[in-house]
């Protein structure tokens, strides 16, 4: 079974929030026939859009084959969460490659963030300052006490704010936390209309966008100056170079980095109007997560609550979606039991073995980033214009992020996922009996 159409509807946003609250999203042709590119990108998420955009604005001729709509994946669903650096924190990441090397991640990993709130202003499309994470016991919270003040000590990074019970409490009406960080420049966002927004300047730019054209094979030039074919099902692109773009959905189009790419599922809900009541989610405009395996995550938009949380490793979402997220939120907001749930919907995200994104060539004119774990917002963004970069000669950063170790799953591309059904099971068993 292909998860590209496991799940939804062909050519379809899913029944979410977001695609009831989207901008304008102008419906695209489907590719037909032979085209020409200099550059080819497969999949209209953050990342294969803001690759299409910095390549358009660098002056190739780009085509990007989307096999339902941009922004149909991940980039339409998720959190809209902004995080500040990369998905693991400072402190392991030096232990794992060394000061130098983390050093740059972290200078990365801030040039991603100040990347996205560009480009979304570009766009007009509004983002929020703030992200506060929540601890529930001693050990949480000094766990984000020391790498706070290790960013500010070691990285001069003095935007996070560490809050008591009762400035916690202060800021997120919960009972359940006991302190919290706050990071002031971290952020939140509509994510789809994020992700339109980009295509918008994509196409600004002169980069040709297809829809409803699943790319079903490449067949990779044998050099770096033979073209590649990329084939759909009505059409193919004869491209000088091809960049993959499919996170999630990658698997029998590049069987060597989707054993290490590994698709998950994960839920959101959003609820009723809330009104005055919004303030016993949030008392400012802000976004919050947990520090659980499973990670809680949620924000305000307007006054809906759009909370997130739940994960499964299998193709099918489960039946119901509303049901396996309201136990969390209830968990979190007691005052909340019984509100009703408008939305409620599933996205696939690609995790890596050490939930650092993964980076590839996997022939001499093509490269991939994918396996963001939970954290691309900002990162696919920045991972765009790496690739971009990289095409053009003109940065080093994509082979930064390709240097480091990206080991393949226990099992393969076969094995790998009851493989992590299990571990996930153990994981998720010490959140609910909190260890
Ligand atoms: C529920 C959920 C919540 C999340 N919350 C957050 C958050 O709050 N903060 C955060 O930083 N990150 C979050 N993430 C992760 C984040 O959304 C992703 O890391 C990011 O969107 C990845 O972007 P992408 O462009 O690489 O992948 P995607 O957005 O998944 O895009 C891949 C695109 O490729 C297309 N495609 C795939 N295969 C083919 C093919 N063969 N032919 C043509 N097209 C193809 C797909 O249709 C899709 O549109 C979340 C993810 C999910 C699912």
């Amino acid at each position: 079974m292909n998860l590209l159409f496991a799940n939804d509807r062909p050519g379809y946003y899913p029944a979410s929030f977001y695609a009831d609250t989207r901008d304008a999203a102008p419906a695209r042709p489907a590719l037909k026939g032979e085209i020409r590119a200099d550059v080819c990108v497969v999949g209209a998420g953050y990342t294969g859009l803001s690759a299409a955009l910095h390549l358009a604005r660098a002056g190739r001729r780009v085509v990007v084959l989307e096999a339902h709509r941009a922004g149909f994946g991940a980039s339409g669903r998720n959190g809209g969460q902004i995080g500040s650096g990369q998905r693991l924190d400072m402190i392991t990441l030096e232990k794992m490659m060394g000061r130098a090397v983390a050093c740059r991640l972290w200078d990365m990993a801030e040039e991603a963030k100040v990347l996205t709130y560009a480009l979304a202003a570009e766009a007009g499309v509004p983002t929020h300052r703030g992200i506060a994470h929540t601890a529930r016991k001693a050990s949480e919270l000094r766990w984000l006490t020391e790498e706070a003040e290790h960013l500010a000590t070691h990285y001069g990074y003095d935007k996070i704010d560490l809050l008591d019970r009762a400035a916690t409490q202060a800021l997120i009406p919960s009972p359940r936390f006991i302190g919290a960080d706050f990071d002031r420049d971290a952020g939140h966002v509509h994510p789809l209309n994020l992700c339109l927004g980009l295509a918008r300047l994509a196409e600004a730019a002169g980069a040709v966008l297809y829809e409803m054209s699943p790319v079903t094979q490449i067949a990779h030039g044998a050099t770096a100056n033979a073209p590649s074919r990329v084939e759909t099902a009505a059409g193919h692109v004869i491209a000088d170079q091809v960049i993959l773009a499919a996170n999630g959905y990658l698997d029998r189009l590049e069987p060597e980095i989707a054993a290490r790419v590994m698709p998950i599922n994960n839920y959101i809900v959003a609820t009723e109007p809330l009104g005055a009541r919004a303030q016993e989610v949030f008392t400012r405009d802000i976004a919050a997560h947990d520090l659980k395996f499973v990670v809680n995550y949620w924000r305000l938009h307007e006054d809906r609550l759009i909370f997130g949380g739940g994960e499964t490793v299998s193709y099918r979402f489960p039946r119901d979606i509303a049901a396996k997220v309201r136990k969390p939120l209830e968990e979190i907001y007691p005052q909340l039991k019984g509100v009703r749930l408008t939305h409620a919907w599933g996205g696939t995200l690609a995790i890596t073995v050490n939930r650092m994104p993964c980076f590839r060539r996997p022939a001499p004119n093509c490269l991939s980033a994918s396996g963001f774990s939970g954290h691309g917002v900002a990162l696919a963004i920045h991972a765009g214009r790496l690739m971009a970069e990289a095409t053009t000669a003109t940065g080093d950063g994509f082979d930064v992020m390709a240097c480091l170790p990206q080991p393949a799953f226990p099992g393969g591309t076969r094995l790998r996922w009851p493989l992590l059904v299990a571990g996930m099971g153990w994981f998720s068993l010490r959140d609910r009996i909190g260890l």
